[in-house]
Order: C-alpha cells, then sequence, then structure tokens
C-alpha cells in the first residue's frame, strides 16, 4: 500500500470544537497529513490556528454556536467558498452534563442532545448535499463515546446522544455510500481533556478509572490522530459505518 492512501493533500476538512482537547489534536493530525481546515465552534480557535499553519495548511475560522442549528447552512458555505469545497467532517463538539437521572431536568436533557445528537445529523445533512453535488464523495467521521456501547451513571442525555451517534453513523453509511460519502466514527475512551476534568479531580473516580484501562493512562488528544486520518483517506474507502474505538483496551476489559 502506497503511502498516498493516507495522504489528504488537496483536501478541506470541517472540524467541529476545534479550540481544545480532541477537536484540536485531531484538526491538527489531518492538517499533518496534508488537509486544509475549517475550525468551527464558539471560543476562537487561536492556538489550533497556529498549529495547523505551522502544519503547513490554511485555517478557516467559522464562529457558531452549535446549541442550534441557525449556523449549519452558512458552515458549509463558507467552507466551499474559501476552499472550493469539502471533502471531510469531523463532528467532534460536544457537552456532557452530569445529575442522577431521577433529577435530571429537561434543560440538562435538551442541551446536551441539541449539540450531540440535533446539530450532528442536520450539519452531516447539508455537508452530504454538498459532497453530492460535487460528486466526489467524502468523510463524515462523529465522535462517539465509550456511552455508546455502555450505560454510564449519572449522564443521561449523554449516553442517549453517543448511543444515537453510533446508530445514526450506521444509517448515515447505508444512505450515503452510494454517493461516495463513507460515515464512520471514533469512540475516544477516557482522554485528558476539559470534559472529563470533574472525573481527573476525583481522586476515587480517577482510580477507578485509570485500573480499568489495560494501557494505564488516560488517553492524549494525539492518540486519535491515526484513527482520524484513517477514516478520512482514501485508506479507509471500503470502511463503512464502524465506530472504532480508541480506548486503551477499555471495552476489551
Ligand atoms: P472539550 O475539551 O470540552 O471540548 C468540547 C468542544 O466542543 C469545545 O471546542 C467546545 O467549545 C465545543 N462546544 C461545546 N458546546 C458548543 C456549542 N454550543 N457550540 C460550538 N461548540 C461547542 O471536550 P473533549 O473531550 O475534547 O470532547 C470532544 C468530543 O469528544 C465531544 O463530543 C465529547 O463528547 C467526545 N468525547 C470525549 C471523551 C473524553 O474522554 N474527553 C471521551 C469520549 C468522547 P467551547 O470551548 O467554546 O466550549
Amino acid at each position: 500500500m502506497s503511502k498516498a492512501s493516507f495522504s489528504l493533500e488537496g483536501k478541506t476538512a470541517i472540524v467541529t470544537g476545534a479550540n481544545t482537547g480532541l477537536g484540536q489534536g485531531m484538526a491538527v493530525a489531518l492538517a499533518e497529513a496534508g488537509a486544509d481546515l475549517a475550525l468551527v465552534g464558539r471560543s476562537a480557535p487561536d492556538e489550533t490556528v497556529g498549529m495547523v499553519e505551522a502544519a503547513g495548511r490554511k485555517a478557516l475560522v467559522i464562529e457558531a454556536d452549535l446549541g442550534s442549528l441557525d449556523p449549519v447552512d452558512g458552515i458549509v458555505q463558507e467552507t466551499r467558498d474559501t476552499f472550493g469545497g469539502v471533502d471531510i467532517l469531523v463532528n467532534n463538539a460536544g457537552i456532557i452534563k452530569r445529575n442522577d437521572a431521577i433529577d435530571f431536568t429537561t434543560e440538562e436533557w435538551d442541551a446536551v442532545m441539541n449539540i450531540n445528537l440535533r446539530t450532528l445529523f442536520f450539519l452531516s445533512q447539508a455537508v452530504a448535499r454538498a459532497m453530492r453535488d460535487a460528486g466526489k464523495g467524502g468523510k463524515i467521521i462523529n465522535i462517539a463515546s465509550m456511552l455508546s456501547f455502555q450505560g454510564g451513571i449519572r449522564v443521561p442525555s449523554y449516553t442517549a446522544s453517543k448511543s444515537g451517534v453510533m446508530g445514526l453513523t450506521r444509517i448515515l453509511a447505508n444512505e450515503w455510500a452510494q454517493y461516495g460519502i463513507n460515515v464512520n466514527a471514533i469512540a475516544p475512551g477516557y482522554f485528558a481533556t476539559n470534559n472529563t476534568a470533574a472525573l481527573q479531580a476525583d481522586e476515587k473516580r480517577n482510580a477507578e478509572i485509570l485500573g480499568r484501562i489495560p494501557s494505564g493512562r488516560w488517553g492524549d488528544p494525539s492518540d486519535l490522530a491515526g484513527a482520524v486520518v484513517f477514516l478520512a483517506a482514501p485508506a479507509s474507502d471500503y470502511v463503512q459505518g464502524i465506530t472504532l474505538p480508541v480506548d486503551g483496551g477499555w471495552l476489551a476489559r
């Protein structure tokens, strides 16, 4: 297999929530593999822009609050206007709310479902329409979770949303393979980011989590580089509808 199978030279990728954490790690990995980046989110991704440019690629910043669908069409339009098209979408932006299921509020439910599932679907739809119209196919990569496979505790809307992400990944692969679009997901295990700050700070939970990870450490955002580049590159052209765990062995335990 040639190196070209893993090259993203000449491609354009949209990554949501790329100012920090896993989104930043994946955006930089895609840039290092050759892609130009549209970085979408509500906080300025200055550091990520610097990292993308240091990799020799272009970065477009699109400010958008993905808690609503209002910015969806504009994100696709601005990316096309700047780079001429869109080849890769990474649906990374997401939030978590912790509360006992018995006390969970409609606000906690809606906030998580809106960004983690509703916007993920309609942004994917808008990008898939652009890919279909351009006739060159494309790659959509959703960020799932261990809670796509497991129930978890005190995070009902997060578990519902991430279980939904795994299901959506399958149906969209089924429907959009005909356009040459691959839809797959990555399920990160326990990664050290803002999203897991509360867990890392809780001595008991931290020890329990580490005790179950065969690799013996929290994941670093750079640990997703191989998976995201693979799923964005020609090397994965015959891979459809999977949710790939990158978890240091958590699920194997
Ligand atoms: P993070 O550091 O909290 O980053 C989340 C990203 O989503 C940030 O860029 C954030 O922007 C953005 N975001 C949140 N709400 C938004 C909104 N309304 N509009 C636009 N952007 C918004 O968390 P992370 O760990 O990197 O998480 C990234 C993804 O991985 C999420 O989908 C998460 O569920 C998933 N994940 C994480 C882990 C883990 O162990 N860390 C494990 C499994 C799955 P702001 O900075 O502006 O809030």
